[in-house]
């Protein structure tokens, strides 16, 4: 009887490999989730209710917090190393702006 010899599985990569930039890595996952983001998020856009992106085109887009209408962005995203705890790296921008970003970015 021939000794089968068990070799170790393979090692199972993910079948679609990320890329770098490519959706949210879970370092961003882990700060949207946070409490303490949602409150920078939102005095950010207390402060800052119009979106940049429709300023530049001359369009007033109101994102005030509880608006759903925008969100507070990163302008260096985090996972190409914005700090995500720097007012400066904050922008408002509407939900359509924010989309053509992220777009952009991929
Ligand atoms: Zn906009």
């Amino acid at each position: 009887m021939a000794i089968r010899r068990i070799l170790p599985r393979p090692f199972r990569r993910d079948p679609t490999p990320r890329q770098p930039q490519q959706g949210r890595s879970r370092t961003n996952r882990d700060i949207y989730g946070l409490s303490r983001w949602t409150k920078c998020s939102r005095m950010h856009r207390s402060k800052h209710p119009l979106c940049v992106e429709c300023l530049k085109k001359g369009i007033l887009t109101d994102c005030s917090p509880g608006k759903k209408t925008g969100v507070t962005d990163h302008i260096q995203p985090i996972n190409q190393g914005g700090d995500p705890w720097d007012p400066e790296n904050w922008q408002t921008l509407c939900n359509s702006c924010h989309n053509a970003k992220s777009g952009k970015e991929k």
